[in-house]
């Protein structure tokens, strides 16, 4: 470059020498005048068009893509200038494409890991962007899917609705299914579909293009999250059946469209017979399979729009629906499908390894529009289902409303009793026990009910009420801590101190398993004399658990209790279990002694109590004994122990006669 310069410098000044020596020669100036040009030339040449070259050399390699690229021009002329300006223009330019480049990379990388995919389509529904999460979600890879129609990520009808919005925004310009999210279906690419939710929104760009961005989300997940919470709530977790909460929804509805179509609807009810005993037995988890296949069998007694529901427990609910309007028809259809029920039901299972043989007892009661609510067709369900329990068992019985009416009743007496109990309406009567001489040797203790209303109520009237309710429980620790207190005051008085007392003792009490502390607890509590205290058990406490009664009864004897076996006769106790109680007297039932004198048979059964109660070393009491002919004829075959209306009627504490007793109660 430098000797192009000099070279241009030496032509020109020998060119002025050359026209400076020939200037008087017009060939001379023109040849001066083309030397001039000449020079010019070469220097525009050299000078200004190299380092343009160069420039734009560079240019065009930076245009190409190597951002590197950059002009280099000697010296320190204008051009040089020129290209380190041009090159840091460059670097400017650089710069700034480097940080949009990283700006663009990171808005795809949020894009990319944004929970919703984004997919973006032409007009014409081709796929113009795939972001990674739309990739995960639909399985396909990015080039796989660019310029391809959204549609292959459609299964139908949603493909189909898809073209009909093309069309529709085609023919109208109007695009129909912005904004808000809908839930569609979406298929991967091995052609499983899957719950989407999509969201569209439209970009038109100042050049008339139109984008349609659809933001997806596979929500499978939610959907079956949404489902188990439904599971949860309203269905058995166990037997998979439809819970209350779920029952009382579609019985509230069956009752609707009984009201619009004027059919009956029932409702069936049913328990399974002695479910507690398998459970008891064979424990819980068994008694769980018994549940479950149950259900199983109870699903395919109903037709397909009627309900099968557990209410917990072995209790479930069959909801029938378009029955016959006509009540006579509807409760032969109902009936039918009861009996299909007791059919299936009734067969053998097997679970686990046991062979088990179960049958329901069935209520139904049939119902019509939507006078009713849930709580009230349950109930009478309930009670129709204790009638066929009365009934013996495996068998369905309608609702009776005289039935009705007595479970009103039950369930109000039991309220009562239980505010009598509260309000401590209770009082104990004493009954003496006389022996063969007629002197009082001690008394039995009767409950009564004061009741504010009713009067005296006699113990039959409310006692099996207590047992079947639990209220016994409150009840016998009350009579024997009262009874108690009673014996030790007794004890207080020459006449009565040697009296014993005899206390009735319920089998649900005697289960309890700290029924020997209960008894402790009143003993120590009355400061009374335990070898004075007799409990009264009845033959059916033996159907328990033989053992813990042996067990508890041997406890109680070493505190010096005593026991007697009341009402014996009639019960089922068996010799061989009787043997082993470690009882000291037996109480000859009352049924017995009142027919001694005219009918042989209670006269002979009565004998051979007696005997047998000698045989076993225990002691005998006859109860029920009315007149001196009764107590005579059982004073012949033995028994010179009594209790009865002849000897006294139970009474008040303070009316009690002490001393000998010879019959002049009436
Ligand atoms: P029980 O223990 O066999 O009591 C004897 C029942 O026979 C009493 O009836 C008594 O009043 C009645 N009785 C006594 N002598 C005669 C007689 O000469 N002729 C007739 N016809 N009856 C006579 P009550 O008081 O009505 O009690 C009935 C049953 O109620 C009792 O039978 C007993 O099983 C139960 N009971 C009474 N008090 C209690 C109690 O505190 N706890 C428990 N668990 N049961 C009780
Ligand atoms: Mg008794
Ligand atoms: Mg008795």
């Amino acid at each position: 470059m430098v000797s192009f310069q000099r070279l241009a410098i030496c032509t020109l000044f020998f060119s002025l020498a050359i026209a400076g020596v020939a200037a008087w020669a017009w060939l001379g100036v023109a040849y001066m005048l083309g030397l001039l040009l000449l020079g010019l030339a070469c220097y525009v040449v050299f000078f200004i068009n190299q380092p343009i070259k160069a420039l734009s050399r560079v240019a065009a390699d930076v245009a190409a893509g190597e951002h590197n690229a950059r002009a280099r021009i000697a010296g320190s002329g204008k051009m040089a200038a020129l290209a380190v300006q041009f090159n840091q223009m460059l670097d400017a330019w650089q710069l700034i494409e480097e940080q949009e480049h990283q700006a663009a990379l990171h808005t795809l990388s949020i894009l990319d890991n944004m929970a919703d995919g984004i997919i973006t389509i032409n007009e014409r529904g081709e796929i113009e962007s795939f972001s990674q999460t739309a990739s995960r979600i639909f399985g396909y890879h990015r080039q796989e899917v660019i310029g391809k129609n959204i549609a292959i990520l459609m299964p139908e009808p949603h493909r189909s609705h898809h073209d009909s919005y093309l069309q529709h925004y085609h023919r109208t310009g109007e695009a129909r299914v912005m904004g808000v999210p809908r839930e569609i279906e979406g298929e991967r690419k091995d052609g499983s579909i899957f719950a989407l939710s999509l969201a569209v929104s439209k970009l038109s760009t100042p050049t008339g293009k139109t984008t349609f961005i659809g933001l997806v989300r596979d929500i499978t997940q939610y959907r079956e999250d949404e489902q188990e919470i439904r599971r949860l709530a309203f269905y058995d977790p166990l037997t998979g059946l439809a819970n209350r909460r779920l029952l009382a929804d579609r019985l509230n509805q069956a009752m609707i469209n009984s009201t619009r179509s004027l059919q009956h609807g029932a409702v069936i009810f049913l328990d399974l017979d002695h479910f507690k005993q398998l459970n008891d037995n064979l424990g819980h988890d068994i008694g769980d399979i018994l549940l479950q296949q149950v259900a199983a069998r109870l699903l395919d007694c109903v037709r397909e729009g009627d309900s099968v529901a557990r209410l917990g427990g072995d209790e479930f609910i069959v909801l029938l629906e378009a029955l016959s309007p006509n009540a006579n028809e509807a409760v032969p259809q109902a009936e039918v499908i009861a009996q299909k029920i007791l059919q299936s039901l009734g067969q053998p299972y097997t679970l686990n390894e046991h062979n088990y043989h179960s049958t329901p007892s069935i209520g139904i009661v049939l119902f019509m529009g939507d006078g009713e609510n849930m709580e009230e067709l349950l109930k009478k369900a309930d009670v129709a289902m204790y009638q066929a329990k009365n009934a013996g068992r495996n068998t369905a019985r309608f609702y009776d409303p005289v039935m009705q009416a007595a479970a009103v009743a039950y369930e109000q007496s039991v309220k009562d009793l239980r505010r009598g109990l509260a309000e401590q309406e209770l009082i104990l009567q004493y009954q003496i026990q006389v022996d063969g001489s007629g002197e009082t040797t001690g008394a039995e203790a009767l409950v009564r009910w004061n009741h504010p209303h009713r009067g005296l109520v006699p113990p039959a009237e409310f006692i099996p009420l207590a047992e079947e309710t639990g209220l016994i429980l409150p009840l016998g620790q009350w009579v024997l801590d009262t009874a108690c207190a009673q014996l030790q005051l007794w004890a207080g008085h020459a006449t009565t101190a040697e009296w014993t007392m005899s206390v009735n003792i319920s089998g649900l009490q005697f289960a309890q398993a700290n029924f020997v502390e209960i008894v402790d607890t009143a003993l120590t509590r009355s400061k009374a004399n335990a070898r004075r205290l007799r409990l009264e058990l009845t033959e059916n406490i033996l159907l328990t658990d033989l053992d813990d009664i042996i067990h508890k009864m041997n406890q109680l004897k070493k505190r010096g209790i005593h026991f007697a076996l009341d009402d014996f006769g009639i019960g089922y106790s068996s010799l061989a279990t009787l043997k082993k109680l470690p009882l000291d007297q037996l109480k000859i039932d009352q049924s017995f002694v009142r027919d001694i004198l005219t009918d042989p048979n209670h006269a002979i059964i009565a004998r051979a109590i007696i005997v047998l109660g000698h045989s076993l070393g225990l002691k005998v009491i006859a109860e029920g004994v009315e007149t001196a002919g009764h107590r005579d004829f059982l004073s012949i075959i033995g028994c010179v122990a009594y209790q009865g209306y002849y000897f006294g009627r139970p009474v008040f504490v303070e009316e009690l006669k002490i001393g000998t007793n010879d019959g002049s109660e009436d």
